[in-house]
C-alpha cells in the first residue's frame, strides 16, 4: 500500500511503526457552526483510508479532535448571550448526526480540546523547561520558532523566506514576542471569555498545542498518520510537529496526508468566504450517501468542484450499484438452483479480477475514483451474467463481493432489511395519536417515513390499514 507523504513529497511504501495497528490523527471541526460540506471531504476521505485499512487486517486506532474552544465559538457564544459550552455541545451533537448519516464511522476516541488542558499545560511546561518555549510579560507562551531546526520541513518552507513574509505580518499586541515567526501556546484570557488557571495566566491553549497533547495521550509520541485538508500544512500541523518533536524528543509522525480542497466556482468553500452549503443543506435535497459517493469520484489530492451536474451524476452513479444490489437480492430469494454450475463457478472466479482491481486502485494511494470504476465494472459483469437461471449461491457470490467493496468505500448499496410488522404497527398507533393532538406536521412525517419504507397506509372508517408497496 502507497501513500503520498506531504513530508517527502513522494509515493511511500506504508510501513506501520507497530505490525498489525495503526494509530492516525485527523483533525476536526471547529464546533461554532453546522459543518459545511467542504469539512465533509476530510471526514470522508479519512474514513474511507480507515475501513480500506481495516479491510487490509490492520486495528486502526483512529481519532479525530474537535476544537471546542475557539474565538468563533466565543464569538457565537456571546452573540446568542449563552455559554461557549452550549454553542460547542449543541454543533458537536449536530456533527455526530450529519458524520452517522454520511457513514462516518465514530472515532476510536473524539477528545474535545477544552477536557485536555493539564495535558496541554503540562507539554507547555515541557517545552519552556527545554528552552523551546518563553513567558511573555502579559503571561502569553510563545513558541520558539528558531529552535527548532527542522521548522518548515513539512510545508517545505525555509525559516528565512518565512521571516521576510511576516514582518509585515506583525500586529499589534504581539510585540512581546522575541520574534516574528514565534507562536501562541497560551494566551491570557479576555473579559467574558472561557479560561483556565495556570502558573503563566488565566487563559486558554493556542490552537495548534490542543492537537499535539490530543495525539500524544490517545495515540502515544509516534504516531503512523496525521491527516486534514490541505490547508492545515501550514501553519498548523508544521507548528505541531514542532512541538511535538521538541517536547517528545522522537519523530510525531510517520506519514502526513492532507485532502485537496472542495470548491465552489473554483474557490475553496469556507465559512469565511460564505460560498458554502452545510451538509445540513444537502441532506434537504440528497441521500447523503449521494454526497459520500460524489466526494469519493475524485481523488483525495485532487481539487474538486461542486456542482448540481456533479450531485446528480452521483446520484445517477450511486444507483447504478444500488439498483444492481437489489437486482442480485431479488435473484437469491428466488433462484431455482442452489449449487454453483462449472461455469458459474469459472465466472465467480473472473468476478475476483474487480476486487483486485479495487485494491490496485486503493494501494496506490488510496485512489477511490479508480476504486469506484471497478465497482461499476463489478456491477456490469454482475447485470451480464446473473439471471433468472443463475443458482443462490452465484447470484449470492456476486452480491457478497459487490456489498463488501462498497463497504469499503462506506456505501451502504443494500437497502435496510424490511421493518417488522410490530415496528409498523407501533409507528401506526403513534400517528393517530399524533392526529387526536393534531400534530398534523409529526402524522405526515410518519406517513412519509413508512412509505419510504415501502409501507402505504390507508385511512379507513374501520382504522388505518397498511400494506407493503
Ligand atoms: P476547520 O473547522 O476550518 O478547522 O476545518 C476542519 C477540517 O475541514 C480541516 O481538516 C480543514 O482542512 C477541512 N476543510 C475546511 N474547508 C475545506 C474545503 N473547502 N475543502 C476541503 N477541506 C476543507
Ligand atoms: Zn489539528
Amino acid at each position: 500500500m502507497k501513500i503520498y507523504n506531504t513530508l517527502s513529497k513522494r509515493k511511500e511504501e506504508f510501513v506501520p511503526i507497530e505490525e498489525g495497528k495503526v494509530r492516525m490523527y485527523v483533525c476536526g471541526p471547529t464546533v461554532y457552526n453546522l459543518i459545511h460540506i467542504g469539512n465533509a471531504r476530510p471526514m470522508i476521505v479519512f474514513d474511507t483510508v480507515r475501513r480500506y485499512m481495516e479491510y487490509k487486517g490492520y486495528d486502526v486506532n483512529y481519532v479525530s479532535n474537535f476544537t471546542d474552544v475557539d474565538d468563533k465559538i466565543i464569538k457565537a457564544a456571546m452573540e446568542e448571550g449563552v455559554d461557549a459550552s452550549v454553542i460547542s455541545e449543541r454543533y458537536i451533537e449536530e456533527c455526530k448526526k450529519d458524520m452517522a448519516q454520511m457513514n462516518v464511522k465514530p472515532a476510536t476516541t473524539h477528545p474535545l480540546a477544552t477536557r485536555e488542558i493539564d495535558g496541554m499545560l503540562e507539554m507547555i511546561q515541557t517545552l519552556i523547561d527545554k528552552g523551546h518555549a518563553y513567558v511573555a510579560e502579559d503571561g502569553t507562551v510563545y513558541y520558539r520558532t528558531r529552535s527548532f531546526k527542522e521548522y518548515g520541513k513539512l510545508s517545505h518552507k525555509n525559516l528565512d523566506d518565512l521571516q521576510g513574509g511576516n514582518r509585515s505580518l506583525l500586529v499589534s499586541g504581539e510585540d512581546q514576542k522575541e520574534d516574528p515567526l514565534d507562536f501562541v501556546l497560551w494566551k491570557p484570557k479576555k473579559e467574558g471569555e472561557p479560561y483556565w488557571e495556570s502558573a503563566y495566566c488565566q487563559g486558554r491553549p493556542g490552537w495548534h498545542i490542543e492537537c499535539s497533547v490530543m495525539s500524544k495521550k490517545y495515540l502515544g509520541d509516534s504516531i503512523d498518520i496525521h491527516a486534514g485538508g490541505e490547508d492545515l500544512i501550514f501553519p498548523h500541523h508544521e507548528n505541531e510537529i514542532a512541538q511535538s518533536e521538541a517536547a517528545n524528543g522522537v519523530p510525531f509522525s510517520k506519514y502526513w496526508m492532507h485532502n485537496a480542497f472542495l470548491n465552489i466556482d473554483n474557490k475553496k468553500m469556507s465559512k469565511s468566504l460564505g460560498n458554502f452549503f452545510t451538509v445540513r443543506d444537502i441532506s434537504e435535497k440528497y441521500d447523503l450517501q449521494v454526497l459520500r459517493f460524489f466526494m469519493l469520484s475524485a481523488h483525495y489530492r485532487s481539487p474538486l468542484n461542486f456542482s448540481a451536474e456533479l450531485m446528480e451524476a452521483a446520484k445517477n452513479g450511486l444507483e447504478r450499484i444500488v439498483t444492481s444490489a437489489a437486482n442480485l437480492k431479488y435473484l437469491a430469494a428466488h433462484a431455482q438452483g442452489a449449487q454453483l454450475t462449472e461455469e458459474e463457478q469459472k465466472l465467480l472466479e473472473d468476478a475476483n479480477a474487480y476486487t483486485a482491481q479495487f485494491e490496485q486502485a486503493m494501494d496506490d494511494d488510496f485512489n477511490t475514483a479508480d476504486a469506484i470504476a471497478a465497482i461499476f465494472d463489478l456491477v456490469k459483469f454482475a447485470n451480464t451474467h446473473a439471471g433468472d437461471a443463475s443458482s443462490k449461491a452465484f447470484v449470492q457470490g456476486l452480491l457478497d463481493q459487490l456489498v463488501l467493496l462498497s463497504d469499503i468505500c462506506g456505501l451502504i448499496v443494500l437497502k435496510e432489511e424490511e421493518m417488522l410488522d410490530s415496528e409498523i404497527e407501533a409507528l401506526i398507533e403513534e400517528r393517530s395519536q399524533a392526529r387526536k393532538a393534531k400534530d398534523f406536521k409529526r402524522a405526515d412525517e410518519i406517513r412519509e417515513e413508512l412509505l419510504s419504507k415501502g409501507i402505504v397506509l390507508e385511512d379507513t372508517r374501520e382504522g388505518v390499514k397498511w400494506k407493503r408497496a
